[in-house]
Parts: C-alpha cells; structure tokens; sequence
C-alpha cells in the first residue's frame, strides 16, 4: 500500500513492502498516514518490478511507480482508487422493481430526482460521469448511496459482441490458432510471423475467444495510440468481454477506469500501448504483442525497459502463452526463435484475395528530380488516381525542406543547441529543431555572407504537400504527421474522411507506415528510399528494412494488385536488393550473421551509459571515473568497455553528450558486473556534474 511518511522536513508518498520489526540500532520515525484501503500491487506484479529493477538496473521505487493506477501516480494525496461506476444494491434492485410495477407506490412520492436517479438504473450499472451529464445531480446520487440503494462498482466497459467470425481460416491461420490454444494454460512465447494483410488480427481473434471461453484475462499491446481505436473497435465487434482501451490520449478518469477493469479477475481485454502492460490482471492467460518491432515498445526516460521482453516476463510468471506477432519481425525475436526459445508460426500468403505487391526501383541518376519526384513516379500516380484508386506518397520527414543553405557561400542554418541543422517550416514559416523545439524566423539575407536570400534545401512533406497539390489539382489530398494530426482521434477522423474517397492521395510520414488498413490504396511511392542507408546506427538497415516492407504492405489489401515505387540514387545498394529481390526474411537472414560477426545484439548483450553535461570535459571525466569503476568490478574481464566517445549526436538542447559502451559475453556476467559497479559509479565526484543513465538494451546508439 502507498504511504506518507516523514522524509527530512518533507513529507512524501512510498509504498510499503513488507512489515519488519525496527532494527533496534536505528531510530525510525513512523508513518503519518497510509493511502490505500487495499495492497495496490498483487504478488505477480511485485515480483515483475523487482525483476525490472534488478534487469534495467532501476531503483525499485521507480519499477514500482509503474504499476500504480494512473491516478494514483500522481503523488497527490487521493486517499483511493476511485470507482467510477454505480450499480442498484439488492435493496436498491427490489424498490425499482417495486416502483416499476405501481407508479403511484408512496416511496420517493415527494422525491423526484432521487426516483428519476433510480430509474436510470434499470438498464444496470452507470458511469458517474455519464449520470452527471445527463443532469443527475452528484448530491442525489450521494444521499442514494447513504440509503443503501446504491453501491459504488468497476466500469461496466463497452460491450457490443460476441457475434463470432464468418471467415474461414485459411490452414495457415488454423494451424496458427491450434498452437496456441493448446498452450493455453502454460508459458509458451510465439512467434507469429505473418506478411502483411496474412490475416494476423484474425488469428489473435480466435486465440482470444478461446482464452475468454475458459474465464481468462487479456492483455494485447499495440505501438502507438493511432492504432488503438480502429483495433479496438474490431476486438469489440467480437469479443462477449468489456474491451477497454487505453493509451495517454485518454483522461485519467477514463484511463484508471480500464486500468482497474480486470483488478479482481473479471474477464476482460485490455488493449493499449507499452504501459498497460503493469495492469493488474490476476488472471491472465494470453498476451498479445501486435507489431512487435516497432520501436516505440521501448521506453525511453526512467525505466528504459522493452513493453516487448517484459511481456514475455510476464507471462512466464503468470504461466500463459504470449503472442508477439509482426510482418516484419525484430532481429532479437528472429533469432529466439531459430533458437527454438519462441514457436515461430508462419503465415506465408495475404488472406482472402488480396495478392503482395509488387516493388521496383525508380532509378533517380537516370530521372531527374522536378520537387522531388521522377517522371515515371508523377506518371504513375496519374495513372492510378485516374483510374480512381487512392495513392499513398511516404516521405519520412516532416517540415518543408531539412535544411536551408546559401547559395553564394555554403552557409548551413544549423541549430545553436544541436549537432543539427534547422528544419524549413511553412505555415508559419519559422525554422525549427526537431531535436529541441528551437524556433526562430527565417532570415532574408545570408547571416555569413550577406549576400541573396538563403534557400530551402531537400524536401518534406509540406514541400511535397504543394507540388502534388500543384501537380494533381483533381486529386483530394490528406497530408498526415505530427504537425497536423496531434491526437488520436484526429488520426482517426482524418483516416475515416479519406478511406471512401476516390482518387484520393494519402501523403505522409511514418505515421502512415504503421498498420493502418486502406482498402483503396494501389500505389505506394517512397518519395526517399535512400534515407537510412548512411546512418551510423547499427540497427539502421534493419529499420529501412521493418519501414520499407511495412509502408508496401499498404499497398492493395483487397482485390486490387498493389505497387511500390521506391526512388533511389542507389538501386544497387546491396540492403535494397536483398529486400526488393528476396524480401525481409532473406534480408534479416544477412543481417543477422553480421551482427553475428561484430559480436552485437541478439549475439551478445549491450549496454549504454550515457552522460550529457553543459560541457564536455565533465563529460569526459565522468565516463572515464564510470569506467574505471566498471574495469574494477569483478567479472570486468568477460567484458569489453567501449568509450568514452562523443555520442552520434554530439549536442543536444544546449548540453555535450558522451557514452560508454559495454559488450558482454554473457547476460549473467555483464549484469553482476554493472550491479556491483553502479553504485560506486552513483557516489563518483564527478557523476554530480553531468546527467547520466544506463540503458540495458538499448534500441539505438543515439
Ligand atoms: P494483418 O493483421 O496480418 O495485416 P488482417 O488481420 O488485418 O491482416 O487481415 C487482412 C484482411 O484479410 C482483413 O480485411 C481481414 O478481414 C481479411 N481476412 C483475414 N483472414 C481471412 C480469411 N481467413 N478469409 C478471408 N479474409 C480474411
Ligand atoms: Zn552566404
Ligand atoms: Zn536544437
């Protein structure tokens, strides 16, 4: 339970473990007030945060922090999880009967509201919140509940379902749903690795149904909120459980309501992005990890956990089967399961009639470029939008040009803060960071030089945005990234606007690239195949490979034959051929054996200290002290220390950035070591001068 206890002079909240007599040498002040009515956390989700705190490396109080209700995390003093919906009690259940059968029954004559507030119950418990909009009175409901008429109770959660599939599997899909639900009952991670549009969604369905069948609980993660919506909707269509959505978009009231919903066993699906995964569920028998590669399952501030590892944690402590499903699977899962650690399930061929697109290269030393696109890229989408197909324009990078350059004598505008250049914006036009959120105007004139105005270099969508508007003037246009769309249900409201439109043109960001299902797309452009190739992260060609394959898996979900047209300087460029000519397995095939080679991950383990500081030689000093510390740690031998050097990006909002890396032989040896290191390196002098952290699996080198 959370407590509030004396600390110093201040007074703040903890959570209380376990009950010991005070050891007799130390004087202990005692605690002032304790917040909850029940333990907060159940036996499986303590024994997760301590294990996440003994793998990230992390205090225990922050693993824990991640498992309190949302509005419990926040340190304020709300006494309890508030229960935020109504139901008649038996009493309660027999006067609106009563009342139901005689109208003129003498109860409540002279008591309107209260009778009104009544009968809005006859069709089962309420949400308060729904009671007072529709004008009950919270004073009403409160001398209701003193009654005894009313007692307080879990949201009802939306259920629509339950009508079941009329497809048929296809005998990849059968087979798929087989495995699983003979592992219903036992920890046992899969792999279901399936191209897109194989019908993935239809397996989890199945899979679910049959968990729900023996009273189970689910829990599905997705990774992003964009995505929530259009899946949860499809998941109540089905399902006969209360399906409660969650992500950050949602307010906290809502969000606690689905946080709370399965606390006590109830059946129920929680679908959500990576932190719903610290949800109570006592009962849970089958996790889902939709698009298990996606980047954003890793967390990135506090506890840089992975949403994906600690979901198969989870299910090994809570004994069910786990699910990470995706078209293009992360190198890491790939290689559990050649390891035969995961089942891999295979879903070869597109659902129904849909067929796989067809991808080809269009050669830009060849075409020239006119704003950006090739001749035969502006033909081909002619042709489809004629034809009254939708198109899809993908081009990773927001803002209408990367950068802005003199002409007379070179000058770039980079930011001040940042190992950065400035991003040309319109609408306003401003220049913008993308790294710090600097802004300022654009300036006339060369601030070098003097000399001409200085002009937009590159092209982003904004610039894209004007020249298909110019080129395609018939054609309704959708441009979509965070500058436009900055919500949810904004995504959701544009999505549907353009989904029935024909001839339509789609034009966007990766947000376009995840997951989303658009029926009349035929073409997909991508407008710079090139980006990626050049980058210094040693997971760069395995995310062009995850974005390339995902953003041509838009590309002709139904009947319609899809294509992909990928502009490029560089169509020989060996990682483009092994995905156009071989695809993403035969890529992650290459992949794989390199990182094999180089000794990185899944091969062996890696770690990121990474510190930052107004200035680099408290920097320097610093990870040069952290790896003396580590080289003196036992077990240092079995571990090679990288470092320091300056991160890829050396500054960042205004501060120096360094890193140390650190390569083990095994998990085991490199855990103990940085778990006998990390505390000499908290009290080092010089750890007090910068900001630092450790990142245990880190998803970037960044
Ligand atoms: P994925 O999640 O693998 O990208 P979806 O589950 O979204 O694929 O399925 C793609 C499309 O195929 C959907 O429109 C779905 O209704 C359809 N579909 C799935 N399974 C079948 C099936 N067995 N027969 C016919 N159509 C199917
Ligand atoms: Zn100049
Ligand atoms: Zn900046």
């Amino acid at each position: 339970m959370r407590v509030r206890v004396p600390l110093g002079s201040r007074s703040v909240v903890g959570i209380a473990l376990a009950v010991e007599p005070a050891p007799p040498e130390r004087t202990l002040r005692p605690i002032s007030t304790i917040l909850d009515d029940a333990p907060l956390l159940d036996a499986h989700q303590l024994a997760l945060g301590r294990w996440l705190a003994q793998y990230y490396h992390a205090p225990l109080g922050e693993a824990l922090r991640l498992f309190l209700p949302p509005e419990a995390r926040k340190q304020a003093l709300s006494t309890q999880v508030r229960r935020s919906a109504l139901a008649l009690t038996e009493s309660g259940k027999a006067l609106l009967r009563d009342l139901q059968a005689n109208p003129d029954l003498p109860a409540l004559k002279r008591a309107p509201a209260q009778r009104a507030a009544l009968q809005a119950f006859a069709e089962g418990p309420q949400l308060r919140q729904a009671l007072l909009a529709r004008g009950h009175q919270s004073a009403i409901l409160k001398t209701l509940l003193t009654r005894g008429w009313l007692e307080a109770c879990d949201a009802p959660g939306t259920i629509n379902g339950g009508s079941g599939s009329a497809l048929t599997l296809n005998p990849a899909q059968s087979e798929a749903v087989t495995a699983i639900t003979a592992a219903l009952n036992r920890f046992q991670p899969f792999l279901l690795q399936g191209i897109t549009g194989s019908g993935k969604t239809e397996v989890y369905l199945r899979a679910m149904e049959a968990a729900l069948a023996q009273g189970g609980q689910i829990l599905m993660l997705v990774p992003e909120i964009g995505l929530t919506p259009q899946t949860a909707a499809r998941l109540r269509a089905r399902l006969p459980v209360p399906v409660h959505s969650l992500h950050s978009g949602l307010a906290a009231g809502r969000r606690n309501e689905g946080w709370e919903a399965g606390r006590h066993g109830q059946p129920v699906v929680l679908l959500g992005t990576r932190s719903t995964l610290f949800a109570p569920l006592p009962g849970l028998s089958l996790i889902i990890v939709d698009e298990e590669h996606d980047d954003s399952y890793k967390q990135q501030e506090g506890v840089r956990y992975s949403a994906r590892d600690v979901a198969i944690k989870r299910a090994a402590l809570q004994g069910c089967p786990v699910v990470l499903g995706s078209a293009t699977p992360s190198l890491e899962s790939l290689e559990n399961a050649r390891r035969g650690r995961y089942q891999r399930l295979r879903l070869r061929e597109r659902a129904g009639e849909a067929r796989p697109p067809a991808l080809a290269f269009v050669d830009l030393r060849r075409h020239g470029l006119e704003d950006g696109f090739a001749a035969p890229t502006l033909e081909a989408l002619a042709h489809t939008l004629d034809r009254g197909a939708q198109a899809l324009v993908f081009l990773n990078r927001r803002g209408y040009a990367p950068a802005l350059r003199c002409h007379a004598c070179g000058w770039l505008a980079d930011c001040d803060r940042c190992d950065a250049r400035m991003t040309v914006h319109r609408d306003p036009a401003r220049l913008r960071c993308h790294h710090c959120e600097r802004s300022q105007t654009i300036p006339h004139n060369c601030p070098h030089c003097g000399e001409r105005s200085p002009m937009p270099v590159g092209q982003g969508t904004q610039k894209a945005e004007t020249v298909l508007q110019r080129t395609f003037p018939q054609a309704p246009l959708l441009r979509l990234d965070r500058d436009v769309v900055r919500s949810a249900a904004r995504l959701q409201e544009a999505l549907a606007a353009i989904a029935e439109t024909p001839g339509a043109l789609l034009l966007g960001t990766q947000m376009l690239a995840k997951g989303h299902h658009f029926p009349r797309v035929e073409l997909v452009v991508v407008v710079d195949g090139d980006s990626g190739l050049f980058s210094a992260d040693f997971r760069a060609p395995e995310r062009l490979a995850q974005l390339l394959i995902q953003v041509a898996g838009r590309a002709g979900r139904e009947q319609a034959p899809g294509k992909v047209l990928i502009q490029t300087h560089d169509p020989e460029h060996p990682l483009l051929q092994a995905i156009v000519q071989e695809g993403y397995e035969a890529f992650a095939e290459g992949a794989l054996a390199e990182r094999e080679a180089l000794g990185l991950p899944p091969f062996a383990p890696l770690v990121l200290l990474r510190a930052e500081a107004q200035r680099w030689p408290e920097v320097e000093t610093f990870l040069q002290d952290a790896k003396a510390a580590l080289l003196e740690a036992p077990g240092a031998k079995a571990q090679q220390t990288l470092g320091p050097v300056r991160a890829p990006m050396a500054r960042r909002s205004g501060l120096y950035r360094g890193q140390l890396l650190l390569q083990g032989t095994t998990r085991a040896e490199l855990h103990r070591n940085l778990a006998s290191a990390l505390p000499v390196i908290d009290t080092l002098p010089s750890a007090r001068r910068v900001r630092w952290h450790c990142d245990v699996d880190p998803s970037d080198t960044y």
